[in-house]
C-alpha cells in the first residue's frame, strides 16, 4: 500500500467539501486557487459550481494551475416517466460527459436515480425492479457516448438509505452486475466508484472490491461515518472521526492495483461547512496523511 504519511499527492477533494462556508458560497475558482495553494493536485468538482463559474473559465483555471480532475459530479438520475423526461434526462447526461471531456476528468460519476419524483418528495410509484430495469437501459445508451469520447464512466453505489430517492443502486456487487452486462469484455469505459461512506458496511465489500479488479476501479471516495449520524445526507465525518476502516479499504482497492487519487468528500452541513474553507482543507491535508 501506498504511504500517505508524509505528502498528501494522491489527495484529491471533491470540491462540496468546501462548497459553503458559514452559510456562504465559496466560488469553485476561489476553492481551486486555495487547493492550489496547498499542493493538492486532484480535485472533483459539481456540474452546478462549473456552471456558476463557467465551464471554460475554469477550464482554463484547471490547465493554469496544474490541477487533475479524480472525476466529474455528476451524471445518472437516469429514471423517467415519459417520453420527454427521458428524452430531457439523456440530453442532460450527454452534456454532463461533454463538460468532464472539457475538464479531462478522469471519469464522468454517475448517481443513477431511484423511484422518479422521489427526490422532490412524489414518488411517481413503487416499482424499484423497473427503476432499476430504467438505470440499466440509461448507463447503456450513455456507455456509447462515453465510448466515442473516450471518458470512462463510473457507476457509484450508494447506500441502501438512499433507494427510494437517490440510487436504486446500492452494492458494489449490484453495480458490477451491470457493469458486466453492460461491458462484458472490460474495457475501462464503465467501472465504479467505490465511495467508504456509501459501501464500508457491506459483508461483500472486499470481496467485490477484489471482484472488480484494476479496470472497474475508477475512483475512491473517502469520508467517516459518524457514530450516531444525525442527518442522512449532510453529516458525513472527516477521516478518523468515525467508525470506517479506511486503511483497510484502501489497501483493499490497491491490493487490486489502483494507484489514482483518493477524493476527499464530506457533506457536513452542521460541523465543516461551518468553517474556514482554508481550515476545512488543511484539516483535510492532515487526517488524509492520518488515517486514510
Ligand atoms: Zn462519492
Amino acid at each position: 500500500m501506498r504511504d500517505f504519511s508524509h505528502d498528501h499527492r494522491w489527495l484529491s477533494i471533491n470540491t462540496a467539501t468546501v462548497r459553503k462556508q458559514r452559510g456562504q458560497d465559496w466560488p469553485l475558482p476561489q476553492i481551486l486557487d486555495a487547493c492550489a495553494q496547498r499542493g493538492i493536485r486532484a480535485i472533483s468538482p459539481w456540474r452546478d459550481q462549473v456552471a456558476a463559474a463557467g465551464l471554460d473559465t475554469i477550464a482554463r483555471q484547471v490547465q493554469a494551475l496544474g490541477l487533475e480532475l479524480s472525476g466529474y459530479c455528476r451524471g445518472g438520475m437516469f429514471t423517467y416517466t415519459d417520453a420527454a423526461s427521458k428524452q430531457a434526462m439523456r440530453d442532460d447526461n450527454r452534456r454532463a460527459l461533454d463538460e468532464a471531456c472539457t475538464l479531462n476528468a478522469a471519469c464522468l460519476v454517475l448517481v443513477v436515480g431511484a423511484l422518479p419524483g422521489a427526490l422532490s418528495g412524489s414518488p411517481a410509484h413503487r416499482d424499484l425492479a423497473g427503476a432499476r430495469a430504467q438505470v440499466t437501459e440509461g448507463i447503456a445508451a450513455l456507455l456509447d457516448d462515453a465510448r466515442e469520447r473516450g471518458l470512462p464512466l463510473a457507476i457509484e453505489p450508494l447506500h441502501p438509505m438512499y433507494a427510494a430517492d437517490r440510487a436504486c443502486i446500492n452494492t458494489l456487487e449490484q453495480a458490477l452486475d451491470v457493469c458486466d452486462a453492460l461491458d462484458p469484455n472490460n474495457t475501462g469505459a464503465l467501472g465504479v466508484a467505490v465511495d467508504a461512506y456509501h459501501v464500508w458496511w457491506d459483508p461483500k465489500l472486499h470481496q467485490q472490491i477484489a471482484r472488480a479488479g484494476r479496470a472497474r476501479l475508477l475512483a475512491l471516495h473517502v469520508c467517516d461515518w459518524l457514530v450516531p449520524t444525525t442527518d442522512l445526507l449532510n453529516d458525513r465525518g472527516m477521516m478518523g472521526d468515525g467508525v470506517i476502516d479506511l486503511k483497510a479499504l484502501r489497501a483493499s482497492v490497491e491490493a487490486q492495483g489502483y494507484a489514482g487519487y483518493s477524493e476527499v468528500e464530506i457533506f457536513s452541513a452542521a460541523n465543516w461547512w461551518q468553517r474556514d474553507g482554508g481550515e476545512v482543507l488543511d484539516t483535510c491535508i492532515e487526517r488524509h496523511r492520518r488515517c486514510v
